[in-house]
């Protein structure tokens, strides 16, 4: 399985997971313009999408996703929730999915959505695994890591995960109040630190790549993020750390696999 981030950050979130068979993407937060742009940087038409799973309403992960299924005749998944808040019919538009539901969304690519907490929106993190039970994560928008999430995530041989903002920047910046016990509760994004204590307690000797994305231009660096992971991590972890910006997609990695490929830039 090969994973590659068109880009992630507030302005927009859309990554794909391509298998033998199977090209499937995750969030198409972007104007289809951007997503054909991207996609077309790697060589990926969007009639070769055979599916598109919506992690959750939020249009920085489902902007142009009902208009692409139906361009592309790329079956449309999210779960009732997320389904409702787009204006989506069931059945018609979009097969509707609960949580912890198996999906076989490609020929030989399945995905299991895990229930997240994250503001006002029904979230799941992706669990996505090939024809040989070899799995990786995307995990974004949730304000705390739940016992379950934690489970799901031993053993993944890739994880992205958000690394939202850096705590002492976000308290020191420019959002109000309310808006950065939003951000920082429950129901927010993860910090730096709850990701990095995250990883640090479920690194096992097969995870070969993690990617940080969802990085806030205002709360948070990647020097900061990618420091406060590898402090955590550094010493147990043998494979790769990388950031996804908003700007992408600059690299895909293939599944147990340490290092990334760069994607030329030919844009
Ligand atoms: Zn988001
Ligand atoms: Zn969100």
């Amino acid at each position: 399985m090969e994973i590659t981030h068109l880009g992630s950050g507030s302005r927009g979130n859309s990554a794909l997971l391509q298998s033998d068979e199977s090209k499937v993407l995750v969030d198409c937060g972007f104007s289809l313009k951007q997503i054909n742009s991207r996609l077309s940087r790697i060589g990926v038409k969007g009639e070769d999408i055979d599916a598109i799973v919506l992690s959750h309403h939020h249009s920085d992960h489902s902007k142009s996703a009902a208009r692409a299924s139906r361009l592309w005749d790329a079956r449309l998944y999210s779960n009732l929730e997320t389904a409702m808040r787009l204006g989506l019919r069931p059945i018609e538009d979009v097969r509707t999915f609960s949580g912890l539901e198996r999906l076989q969304v490609g020929p030989d690519l399945s995905i299991l959505p895990v229930p997240v907490p994250h503001d006002d929106a029904d979230n799941v993190a992706i669990i996505a695994s090939n024809g040989g039970g070899r799995r990786a994560a995307i995990v974004t928008d949730l304000g705390e890591v739940t016992v379950e999430l934690r489970r799901h995530l031993e053993g993944c041989e890739h994880i992205s995960i958000e690394a939202n903002y850096d705590y002492e920047r976000l308290m020191n910046g420019p959002y109000p109040p309310v808006l950065k016990r939003r951000i920082s509760g429950r129901g927010g994004h993860l910090s730096n630190s709850q990701t990095a204590e995250l990883l640090g307690d479920i690194i096992h000797p097969n995870l070969s790549s993690v990617v940080l994305c969802h990085l806030s231009e205002k709360n948070n660096a990647p020097h900061l993020a990618e420091s406060e992971v590898l402090m955590e991590i550094g010493e147990d972890f043998s494979g790769e750390l990388s950031i996804s910006q908003q700007e992408g997609p600059e690299f895909s990695h293939w599944l147990g696999q340490i290092e990334n490929e760069k994607i030329k830039n030919n844009a």
